[in-house]
Order: structure tokens, then C-alpha cells, then sequence
């Protein structure tokens, strides 16, 4: 993993310092990194969600004084927390609304209760954003200008970085990439949204293992037919595995899911005209580090290449992410880094 190099104290760190956590359904991570981005101390501590939104944000809080300590840094230094949470959200109130894997935590005013508890500003944003800003500030994207990240992973999400402003919307709810649409048959796939034809229907983990099982129904030789025999469940993962011995099934099933990918970053890229596309999450069917995962890869650019206005597609990157699981904490971090930045140089209004 390309990741920033790692300090074992705050002597060479460049202040103020800035905190990031990304809250998700098991764990929050959180990270102490410098004003360049140096991660100078991370960890990650369990969510446990049955126990509610107060005693999470005390385990924040606790968390963050654990990350000051390993880098032997003091509160003082730190300007700003970048809290990256998933949706539903409300930005702008700092609230949750409807996380669904965060049962019990609906409606809470998660910005303010943290910013309290750790008696410091905080920034708050969609982990998909976030972990779109990580990877354009320290990761795959650091030579871009403006970005699309793409996270495969149950679902597929996004964010939009242009020229170091992260894509909101008025609801908070723009670059809902998995949404676009690919298909406007009447009888197109139905989206865990409800929506016709959404990218997410064909794309998204649980897309690639119902299409896989309706041509295992279907009647459809494969080698997969032996493996969920013998007792293993069909994953994305498990297609990977299979395709990579040569299962032609399986290859076939991981071609189309990089074609509709390939269909839905068009649409994206005639809107956005970005330096570059970021494909992160857990279903990239190895990754950059595999023969087949640069398969993929290649469908992907090759989809591209063939449907998108050449103007937009000449100079067009279209790549792996590098940060991994941290780009989410990284990125938040960016964020904040991003509003402490633009406080500092804020001129105060002169009363008339
Ligand atoms: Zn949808």
C-alpha cells in the first residue's frame, strides 16, 4: 500500500495536526496526521453499535487521546477533527439520519456531541467523500486536479473532489455515483434505492452475485456449481477465485460488471471532465496487484475509451485506490484541513 510514511513522534511533524476518524458499522478508525498529511499515528477501536451514539462518541474521544499519546502529542497541537460518518446525513446540522449500519444511532447530532466531548472543532462529511478526498491528498490521486473515486464494495458509492473542493450538493447528496443510470429499459434492474436501471443494480457486490446465481440457474456450466456444492457461499470473491483458474463463467460475470461500470463512469466523465477516475472499495477482483484485477482494470478503460467523447477520454487516468481502508480517516482529515485553512484566512467583517 502506498500510504505516507509513518513518524514515531511529533518532532518532525509540521503543526497544527489534525485529526480523522471514519466511523463505520464495526470499527472507527482514527488517525493523527500533520498539515502535510503524514499519518504520525493511527488506530482503529470497534464500534459497537448496540451500545448507542453517546457511548461511541466517548469511545472517540477516549481514541483520540490514545493517537495523541502513541505520537506523544498534546491536544494543544491539533487544530481540527474531520469526522467522516456513512449516510443518511445532514450535513449542514451535523446530524445522522438514517445510517442503516448503525441501527439505534438515527437522527443524532453526531458533529456537536464529539466536538464537545473532545472539546475541539470538527468537519463533517459522507465517508465516500472523504475517502475520495484521501486518495486526491495523499493517494492514487495526487497528481490530479479533480477526481472521481468509485467504491466497489455491497453497494457502489463515490465522491468528487474538483480542484480541492469536495462535491456536497445542496442535500448532501451529490456524487451518488452508484445512481446513475445505465439502463432505461422498462424491465432494468431495480436499485437497493428503488430506482430503474441504477449503476449500483449491475455493479454493486450484491448485483455481480445475483447475476451470478440467475445463470447458475439458468443452466450455465461452471466450476462455481462444485464450490457452493461443497458448502462455500458465491461472493464476488469466490467469482474471482474461480475465474482465476479459468472459469469462463466467472470471467464473463466480472467482463459485464467492468462494461456497466465502464457505461456508468461516461455519464460521470462528460459531467465532470476530471484528470482522473479512482476505483476503491473491496470488490476489485484483486486489485492492482493482480493479473486479473488489471483485467478488470483494462475492461473498465477499454468501456471508457470506446463510448466517451475523445476530448474527454485523451488525457483521462483511470486507476486502482492506494490508501486502502485508511483513505477514509485520511481524507477526513484532509477535510478538515481544508476548513482550518480557510478560517485562518478569513478577514473579519467590519460592522457598517
Ligand atoms: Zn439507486
Amino acid at each position: 500500500m502506498n500510504r505516507p510514511r509513518l513518524l514515531t513522534s511529533a518532532d518532525q511533524a509540521v503543526l497544527p495536526l489534525l485529526i480523522g476518524i471514519d466511523l463505520g458499522g464495526t470499527n472507527i478508525k482514527i488517525g493523527l496526521l500533520d498539515e502535510q498529511g503524514t499519518v504520525l499515528a493511527d488506530l482503529a477501536v470497534p464500534t459497537e453499535v448496540s451500545e448507542g451514539p453517546a457511548k461511541g462518541v466517548r469511545r472517540m474521544a477516549a481514541g483520540i487521546d490514545l493517537v495523541l499519546a502513541q505520537a506523544k502529542c498534546s491536544r494543544r497541537d491539533v487544530a481540527r477533527i474531520g469526522l467522516a460518518t456513512p449516510g443518511s446525513m445532514d450535513i449542514p446540522a451535523g446530524q445522522l439520519l438514517h445510517p442503516h449500519n448503525l441501527p439505534g444511532w438515527f437522527n443524532f447530532p453526531i458533529r456537536d456531541a464529539l466536538s464537545k466531548a473532545a472539546q475541539l472543532p470538527v468537519t463533517f462529511a459522507n465517508d465516500a467523500s472523504a475517502a475520495a478526498y484521501g486518495e486526491f491528498w495523499q493517494g492514487t490521486g495526487r497528481q490530479y486536479h479533480s477526481m472521481i473515486l468509485l467504491t466497489l464494495g455491497t453497494g457502489v458509492g463515490g465522491g468528487i473532489i474538483i480542484g480541492d473542493v469536495n462535491i456536497v450538493g445542496e442535500q448532501g447528496a451529490a456524487a451518488e455515483c452508484g445512481h446513475v443510470v445505465i439502463d432505461t429499459r422498462d424491465d432494468a434492474r431495480v436499485c437497493p434505492c428503488g430506482g430503474l436501471g441504477h449503476l449500483e443494480a449491475y455493479a454493486g457486490a450484491t448485483a455481480v452475485v445475483t447475476r451470478t446465481q440467475e445463470a447458475l440457474d439458468a443452466g450455465r456450466r461452471s466450476s462455481l456449481t462444485d464450490q457452493l456444492a461443497g458448502g462455500e457461499t458465491l461472493t464476488p470473491r469466490l467469482i474471482a477465485q474461480e475465474a482465476e483458474v479459468g472459469d469462463e463463467l466467472s470471467w464473463e460475470i466480472i467482463e459485464t460488471t467492468a462494461r456497466y461500470l465502464g457505461a456508468g463512469i461516461i455519464t460521470l466523465i462528460h459531467v465532470i471532465n476530471p484528470s482522473g477516475v479512482v476505483l476503491g472499495g473491496a470488490m476489485t477482483f484483486g486489485g492492482a496487484g493482480s493479473t486479473l484485477g488489471q483485467k478488470f482494470l483494462a475492461c473498465v478503460i477499454d468501456e471508457v475509451q470506446t463510448r466517451g467523447l475523445k476530448v474527454t477520454t485523451r488525457d483521462l487516468r483511470i486507476e486502482f485506490a492506494s490508501l486502502g481502508g485508511d483513505a477514509g480517516y485520511i481524507g477526513a482529515a484532509g477535510l478538515a484541513r481544508l476548513d482550518y485553512l480557510k478560517q485562518s484566512f478569513q478577514t473579519p467583517r467590519v460592522e457598517q
